[in-house]
């Protein structure tokens, strides 16, 4: 271990705990390429123990009434809003992302912790008195138990708070997974959570990758399983962990499109597809991925996009005026750089070519510079798979109409945007494009914590999202009371 290195450690029954893992995966700063820490791979047998320590906790954690519950959250808001700058930092080190969008991240979450705070009435149920004389009927909402989050590596803050705050505040125990390539920002966050003086048990966290999902999804004192991560994956999990009897919510992965009118603000719309596509290096399932041009807009579209791409600045995100970061790893540049190659050999040519990117001090980053891919056809895979780096290719329409077939013949169904003026028009694309989020003159339609994060086809898999009341559905067991008293009901009034 360096001197730059971070133990990573799991937090289990309320303790920290180094993990005795015999395999380690190294973490690295993607700017950098400084070594951040080992995250150990767990075994199954310390999955086993994180659950014993939630279950343990479980039923006491039911009976706390839920303000109590939420008073937590509460305490847990202001940490995280006191430590919003260092969470951040964090954030920036190990995936790699600016500063301003790291921040964007940290927001996110607390919104979520906001959000479920608001659990005491979000939870309740309704009834019916005398659905037949003398017989009332109600639903109410319980917890369901041990709760499981399997995380990717974009938004190492954010994501787990699309479902931790929730899960808590619904009476459940948590058990969370991290990604692997970005475990310290959980770390930090675990910190504040130990502070919070919670009973032990209640959120454990347990790192490690693939071997480590595998024991969650296998765990039989597991009762829900909340997965985000790649479209393959999401549906391996969403089909193990139901057949092994669990709740499960899986979102997968995105190739979002954004269809461009001749009618609409071309320059403020290159500027916001522009932000979509290369921020966070792309590595956002919520990124811009593909340009449909309806009609005249192709010609000062294309112009404008390629000035935006060409005028971003690339480099270390913590460095001030730097517009765009690293991408994750390594490999993950090679295989843009080959998916690229690909495009090219495919009939695609670079009005931007942002391969072999150099950024003076940093020779070890993982940078590539925005890349634009013009006249690739839409029938090559490359047109249809999720690139998830800084790569956006422009294509053409003659018509909304065709533009919509587009949106909805690929596999994905994450988001798609539409840049318009013309209500009409964006009554038609919100009603026909079969996407789970929406953006009208919007390029990154990221939905705010009261409403579900989206998705649909192969970007979900499942029927409850994270976020707002869906995550209260999803953390919660309804069940249905008929109650009859002859007692009461022979009683003359
Ligand atoms: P990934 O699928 O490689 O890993 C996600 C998580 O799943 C990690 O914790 C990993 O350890 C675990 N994992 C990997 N393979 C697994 C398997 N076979 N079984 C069980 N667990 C497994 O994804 P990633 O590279 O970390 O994240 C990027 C992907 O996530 C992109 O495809 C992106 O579009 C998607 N994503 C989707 C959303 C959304 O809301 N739809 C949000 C963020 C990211």
């Amino acid at each position: 271990m360096t001197h730059m290195e971070t133990p990573i450690r799991n937090y289990v029954g309320g303790q920290w705990r180094t993990s005795r893992a015999p395999d380690h995966s190294p973490v690295w700063n993607p700017a950098t390429g400084e070594p951040l820490g080992r995250a150990p791979m767990s075994p199954a047998m310390e999955v086993d123990e994180a659950v014993e320590a939630a279950a343990k906790a479980a039923p006491a954690w039911r009976r706390v009434p839920v303000g109590e519950r939420t008073a937590f959250l509460f305490k847990l808001r202001e940490l995280l809003r006191q430590n919003l700058e260092e969470l951040s930092r964090m954030i920036t080190i190990e995936c790699g992302k600016t500063l301003a969008e790291s921040r964007g991240e940290m927001l996110r979450a607390i919104e979520n912790v906001e959000m479920a705070c608001g659990a005491p009435s979000l939870i309740q149920g309704y009834n019916s008195e005398d659905i037949a004389a003398g017989i009332d009927e109600s639903m109410i909402r319980q917890p369901i138990g041990v709760c499981a989050i399997i995380a990717p590596f974009n938004f190492p803050a954010m994501i787990p708070f699309w479902f931790l705050p929730y899960a808590v505040a619904c009476g459940n125990t948590v058990v969370l997974k991290p990604s692997e390539r970005v475990p310290l920002t959980m770390q930090r966050v675990f910190d504040l959570i130990d502070a919070l003086g919670l009973p032990p048990g209640i959120v454990n966290l347990v790192n490690g990758g693939r071997e480590t999902a595998s024991a969650i999804l296998d765990h039989p004192g597991i009762r829900a399983v909340s997965f985000v991560g790649s479209s393959a994956a999401a549906r391996h999990v969403y089909a193990r962990a139901a057949a092994a009897g669990k709740r499960v919510q899986c979102q997968g992965g995105a190739k979002n499109p954004v269809v461009v009118l001749p009618d609409a603000d071309l320059t403020t719309a290159s500027e916001i597809v522009a932000d979509s596509a290369f921020g966070c290096a792309g590595q956002r399932c919520l990124a811009a991925s593909v340009v449909i041009a309806v009609g005249d807009a192709a010609r000062p579209f294309t112009a404008a996009l390629q000035q935006k791409a060409e005028s971003r600045i690339t480099g270390y995100g913590l460095d001030e005026g730097v517009q765009m970061g690293p991408v994750i790893a390594p490999e993950s540049k090679a295989r843009i750089e080959g998916l690229v190659g690909k495009a090219v050999s495919d009939g695609a040519q670079l009005a931007v070519d942002g391969r072999n990117a150099r950024v003076p001090n940093y020779q070890k980053g993982s940078f590539l510079r925005p890349t634009v891919l013009l006249n690739l056809p839409l029938s090559s895979d490359i047109a249809r798979t999720e690139i998830f780096g800084p790569v956006i290719s422009i294509h053409h329409a003659s018509s909304i109409d065709e533009a919509i077939a587009i949106v909805n013949s690929g596999e994905y169904g994450n988001m798609a945007c539409l840049f318009t003026s013309d209500g009409a028009n964006a009554r038609k694309f919100r009603y026909l494009a079969e996407v789970g989020n929406v953006g009208i003159n919007v390029g990154v339609a990221a939905p705010m914590a009261q409403f579900p994060f989206s998705g649909a086809r192969g970007s979900f898999f499942g029927d409850l999202h994270g976020q707002g009341t869906d995550a209260i559905e999803f953390f919660t067991q309804q069940k249905v009371v008929i109650e009859r008293w002859p007692k009461e009901w022979s009683r003359k009034f």
